[in-house]
């Protein structure tokens, strides 16, 4: 006899992050995680020095600080703000607060592997709805709806895909669900994305009580070392989410990196300008090198290759890392013919591009 897991928990697959390294390469770049391409704010650098000396001390637990800065960038209510530790830990909290053993968790076929987790390790039911041509599919989501649907996740834009759903697309799904459903809207790639029909959700958790939106400080603004996420929440939500987190969840460091990141608004701007020229650059010029890439609103592109030895995802990698390129293999979310690209600085940029073309051009 020995204490045993839960149901689920062992159905775990553990998350692999993107890999940092290639054994046998000396200089390598990676392009596995969705990490900024032009790194932190020189701003965010110096606030996280600036506390170094305070480090003995206790956060302040709410992480005001932050969201206050967070309240007023946005024009939110900070009360209705919660800070974690990552959006990961955040999108896993709500898991935990809302799910019984044996209720349903949905998500899309190329969804974040997160939400599988979290639905295992609260005992539910993950249940994946295929997409369309890489977009999340609506209406076979509202028919997959049961009485037993607890949580939707929704990740707007999508990673790995790229692809983004409309607003009023967000807005029908939601009207399809039951009021006891919460729809989480993990907003992650936000930031990058300009188009008239995409909205983040705030509207829809301002106005519904059960939407819940997700932010992270991981992606745009270039501090995913420091695991920093926030969540704006209907009151109710916000409520349970302070019963249950950490008491200190989000370290002095990371309470003020990010509030200096979120104020540095050129540092921001440079980072998207940046992010939409070489995504342009990339997608166009990978396609002429002969490889399908989806249109992309977000700071990583998806490339296909094909089934043929010596030509796969796989193959693929292995030429790019051999010349220190690391990419991201994406088979564990279902699209085990793609590789996973994050837009970097230019030099790695080009250095794909043209490891690609020689890829292609190989016997
Ligand atoms: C990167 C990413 C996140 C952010 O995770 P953090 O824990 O905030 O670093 C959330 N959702 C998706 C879909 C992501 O790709």
């Amino acid at each position: 006899m020995k204490p045993k897991p839960k149901p689920g928990i062992l159905d775990i697959a553990p998350y692999v992050g993107g890999r940092a390294h290639v054994e046998g390469v000396e200089k390598t770049i990676k392009l596995s995680s969705n990490e900024s391409a032009l790194g932190p704010s020189p701003k965010a650098i110096e606030a996280y020095q600036s506390v170094a000396h305070g480090i003995d001390m206790y956060p302040e637990g709410s992480a005001k600080v932050l969201r206050d800065a967070i309240a007023a960038h946005f024009g939110l209510d900070a009360a209705r703000i919660v800070c974690g530790n990552g959006s990961d830990e955040l999108l896993t909290m709500l898991a935990g607060i809302f799910l019984h053993p044996g209720e349903e968790v949905m998500f899309s076929e190329h969804g974040f592997l997160v939400y599988r987790i979290a639905a295992l390790a609260n005992s539910a039911t993950p249940v994946v709805v295929p997409e369309k041509n890489f977009h999340t599919d609506v209406d076979a989501m509202l028919r997959a709806v049961t009485p037993k649907t607890r949580l939707v996740y929704l990740a707007n834009p999508n990673n790995p895909t790229g692809s983004y759903l409309p607003h009023d697309e967000v807005r029908r799904l939601h009207a399809g669900l039951p009021r006891t459903t919460l729809l989480v809207i993990d907003a992650a790639y936000a930031e990058y994305v300009r188009r008239n029909d995409y909205e983040t959700g705030i509207e829809m958790v301002s106005n519904f009580t059960n939407v819940v939106m997700t932010r992270t400080f991981s992606k745009i603004y270039g501090l995913a070392g420091l695991r920093v996420g926030w969540a704006y929440c209907p009151a109710a939500v916000a409520d349970a989410l302070n019963r249950v987190r950490g008491p200190f969840n989000v370290s002095v460091p990371a309470q003020r990196a990010a509030a200096a990141a979120l104020e540095d608004r050129a540092h921001v701007e440079a980072n998207f300008a940046h992010n939409e020229k070489w995504r342009d650059w990339l997608t166009s010029e990978i396609r002429k090198a002969g490889f399908r890439v989806d249109d992309s609103v977000g700071n990583f592109i998806l490339i296909h290759f094909g089934k043929d030895k010596g030509r796969t995802a796989q193959d693929a990698d292995h030429f790019l890392a051999a010349r220190g390129l690391i990419l991201r293999g994406v088979a564990a979310y279902g699209l085990p013919d793609a590789l996973r690209m994050t837009i970097g600085p230019e030099a790695a940029n080009r250095a794909v591009v043209a490891a690609l073309a020689e890829f292609a051009a190989r016997k």
